[in-house]
C-alpha cells in the first residue's frame, strides 16, 4: 500500500505523514498527552491533522492540539525503552 503525498488544506504543502507525540488542551484548560498517534502535520502551519474517526476514539473532538513531535524522533533521541 502507498500513500500519496498530501497537501495541506490551508497553505498546500507537503504534510509529514507519520507517527507523533501529541498535546491536546481541552475545554477545561486540562491536557492530554497521546503517544504515536498517526497522523499529518503541516510544518509551515503548525497544523496537526488526525482521521476524524480518531478523533472520536480519543474522544478529542472539543480538544485542540497545542504541540505534537514525531514519535521517530524522541525514539532516537531518548531511547524509549518500554
Ligand atoms: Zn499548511
Amino acid at each position: 500500500m502507498t500513500r500519496q503525498h498530501e497537501r495541506c488544506p490551508s497553505c498546500s504543502r507537503r504534510l509529514v505523514v507519520s507517527r507523533f507525540d501529541a498535546t491536546f488542551r481541552m475545554p477545561d484548560r486540562s491536557e492530554r498527552l497521546h503517544f504515536g498517534i498517526p497522523g499529518r502535520l503541516c510544518e509551515h502551519c503548525s497544523q496537526l491533522y488526525i482521521d476524524p474517526e480518531l478523533i472520536d476514539v480519543l474522544d478529542l473532538g472539543r480538544g485542540r492540539c497545542v504541540f505534537a513531535i514525531e514519535s521517530d524522533l524522541v525514539v532516537q533521541e531518548q531511547a524509549w525503552s518500554t
